[in-house]
């Protein structure tokens, strides 16, 4: 079976949504990418870190949806990286309320032997030192190199983020920070400042909105299925980011035509994932769920228009 490595936050998140309030659950982007990933048909294997407090339910639960957890080290003294949120009426858009490192802050990943040859890497959102230091540790370069960040790592750490760019075929970002990191407006622009720091291809998330990708010249829009129900949408990009790397890793052809089925499969389990709170839906996701969506999806976008 085909492998992915991930890299990322296995945490305890606390959401606040119009719709509720959560206490301290499930979360992380490392957790939500191989939620997404595990979907498929390959292995999965997580590189993270947690506190003593971090409970072995949690850890199961990985290992019964078949995601390796080898990589994850547990810190017995140590407490979970924390992250708490709160979303406004749009449901686009969040405040974040607090950022806890806590383990995270001393973390030095260690790849599993089993994971040093896997064909694509996720580095889903962490210190880009931490990104990094998961590179230098494959036994070859892989087949594909993905990257997820967010605002709070340009904010700390941006020259070490340029410099993991660089090694970098594929950054998932959302729309503000793509902004945010180019210093450009219009997202057109936007990706090709960012194409020119390393990524040949450029995926922006645009929350409700779908993504885009780049590559070059080529650009390929995927809309977000409209929903009755958005009740969460914390871990929507990860999953996303999941569901492309997870698609990918399966059918072996990491072409820009495979790159825009791998955008619809992302964008598929994102839909799910904002439907519970935290990783719920994704722990209850049905293998017909996704193909009926697959084909909603397709309904969706497919027209015939007769050009004169
Ligand atoms: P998303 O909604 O896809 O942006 O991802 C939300 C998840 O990212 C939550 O489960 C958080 O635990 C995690 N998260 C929040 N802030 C950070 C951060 N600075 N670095 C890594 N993961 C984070």
């Amino acid at each position: 079976m085909n492998k992915l490595l991930v890299v990322g936050t296995v945490a305890f998140d606390s959401i606040e949504t119009p719709f509720g309030k959560t206490g301290k659950i499930l979360g992380g982007s490392g957790t939500f990418v191989g939620l997404a990933a595990n979907q498929f048909n390959i292995e999965t294997g997580i590189v993270s870190v947690v506190g003593g407090d971090f409970p072995q339910d949690y850890l199961d639960l990985m290992n019964t949806k078949g995601i390796n957890t080898d990589g994850i080290e547990v810190v017995k003294k140590g407490k979970t990286f924390f992250w708490s949120g709160k979303y406004h009426n749009d449901m686009n858009t969040r405040d974040t309320l607090v950022t806890e490192l806590n383990v995270l802050a001393d973390f030095e990943p260690v790849v599993p032997d089993s994971f040093k040859d896997a064909s694509i890497v996720m580095l889903g959102n962490l210190h880009p030192l931490t990104q990094a230091s998961v590179l230098d540790q494959m036994n070859q370069r892989p087949k594909l190199v993905v990257l997820d960040t967010m605002n709070f790592w340009m904010d700390s750490a941006l020259n070490d983020l340029h410099n993991v760019l660089k090694r970098v075929d594929v950054i998932t970002i959302n729309d503000e920070e793509a902004r945010q990191l180019s210093g450009e407006y219009a997202l057109v622009n936007a990706a090709k400042k960012i194409h020119e720091m390393g990524p040949k291809y450029v995926v922006i998330k645009k929350g409700e909105h779908g993504a885009l990708l780049f590559n070059e010249e080529k650009m390929f829009y995927a809309p977000a299925l409209p929903l009755a129900s958005v009740f969460d949408p914390t871990g929507a990009g990860d999953t996303f980011a999941g569901g492309f790397c997870g698609y990918l890793t399966q059918s072996e052809d990491i072409s820009f035509k495979n790159m825009k089925s791998a955008i619809i499969y992302g964008s598929c389990l994102a839909s799910f994932c904002v439907e519970k709170f935290g990783t719920q839906r994704m722990e209850q996701i049905e293998q017909e769920e996704i193909k009926n969506r697959l084909q909603a999806f397709k309904e969706l976008t497919q027209f015939d228009i007769e050009l004169t």
